[in-house]
């Protein structure tokens, strides 16, 4: 039976991952497919866009806008929601604790936390939780958040300094240790939103534009990707999981493009 694993890398520009000098960069544009020209939703921040990610509807539908989370006025079925309905098990890693809200309270049977200032390379710790668990409970779906890129680097040093290049070589030493302690999961790696200068939240295409990876079957190693979405996310861990997508996603698998 297929498991997935779905990475978040926060705030990692499409240049970024080719500029930030991380061997692993080759094997992910010859044996992954691909995009790096993925969009994200407006607005480009943490949480909407997750919400977005998670729900495969934007802000505008689920009314998020900010990094406050609020319940939604016209509920709806998320990735975790609907897999935990298909009796799958999920499990969500995290080190920023607003990603508690991407599926309804009981709809994630393991979960993991460890505020990310307790660690230096906290997105590291965090990946080794997931493969601990992974190894050990195999839950059908994991989702590992990874959000050193963005506060440490990003808002800390710049978008694209040299401190925030170093964050996305350590994100992309996580997503090689996962593919590689754990071939038996199907790996979607995706950023949220870009960023600019220490910011990101606009409409600009440098906050707006972003990658994202599939090790998957069904995809080839090199296709380049087009015409896609970070809406596209749930309907594709969906089919993967061979479990019925939402009626009021807007995305599209990506298996079908
Ligand atoms: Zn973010």
């Amino acid at each position: 039976m297929k498991k997935v694993i779905l990475i978040s890398i926060d705030g990692m520009r499409p240049d970024a991952f080719l500029q930030c000098g991380n061997p692993y960069i080759s094997t992910m544009i010859s044996e992954w497919a691909y995009t790096l020209s993925g969009r994200t939703v407006v607005p480009s921040v943490t949480l909407p866009c997750h919400l977005s990610m998670f729900y495969s509807v934007p802000p505008s539908r689920h009314g998020i806008t900010t990094n406050d989370f609020m319940p939604f006025v016209c509920p709806l079925n998320g990735i975790f929601d609907q897999l935990k309905q298909a009796g799958k098990t999920c499990a969500s890693f995290y080190a920023w604790d607003e990603m508690r809200d991407l599926g309804r309270p009981g709809s994630v049977k393991i979960l993991g936390y460890r505020n990310a200032w307790l660690d230096e390379n906290s997105d590291e710790v965090i990946t080794d939780m997931a493969l601990e668990c992974m190894k050990k409970d195999a839950p059908d779906f994991v989702f590992l958040y990874l959000g050193d890129t963005d506060e440490k680097g990003g808002h800390g040093f710049g978008w694209m300094s040299e401190e925030y290049l170093k964050y996305v070589s350590v994100a992309l030493d996580c997503v090689k240790k996962v593919a590689e302690t754990c071939p038996e999961y199907e790996i979607i790696v995706t950023a949220d939103h870009g960023g600019h200068d220490r910011t990101h939240g606009t409409e600009s295409e440098e906050d707006m534009i972003i990658p994202q990876f599939y090790l998957c079957e069904g995809l080839s190693g090199g296709e380049v990707l087009s015409d896609v979405s970070i809406l596209d996310i749930p309907p594709t861990v969906a089919e993967l999981l061979g479990v019925a997508a939402v009626e009021e996603w807007e995305g599209k698998s990506v298996l079908k493009k």
